[in-house]
């Protein structure tokens, strides 16, 4: 049961698009995606990629380890 472990979100230093506030970055059990903080507007992960920051990169580490 190694998924009680990860964390379903993190706060990234990627910035909304639309408000500028902080992104945060979430899971459900077969997707991630990012989500803003202060809008709560949902956006597709794979814009953000290029431009992932040290908070996204271990979450995403731990998500493929969950999936192992
Ligand atoms: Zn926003």
């Amino acid at each position: 049961m190694s998924f009680l472990f990860a964390p379903r979100e993190a706060r990234t230093t990627l910035k909304c698009p639309v408000c500028g506030e902080l992104l945060d970055i979430r899971r459900t059990c077969h997707e991630a995606y990012m989500q803003c903080s202060s809008c709560r507007r949902r956006f597709e992960l794979a814009p953000f990629i290029s431009r992932m920051d040290q908070a996204m990169e271990e979450f995403l580490e731990r998500l493929y380890v969950d999936r192992v």
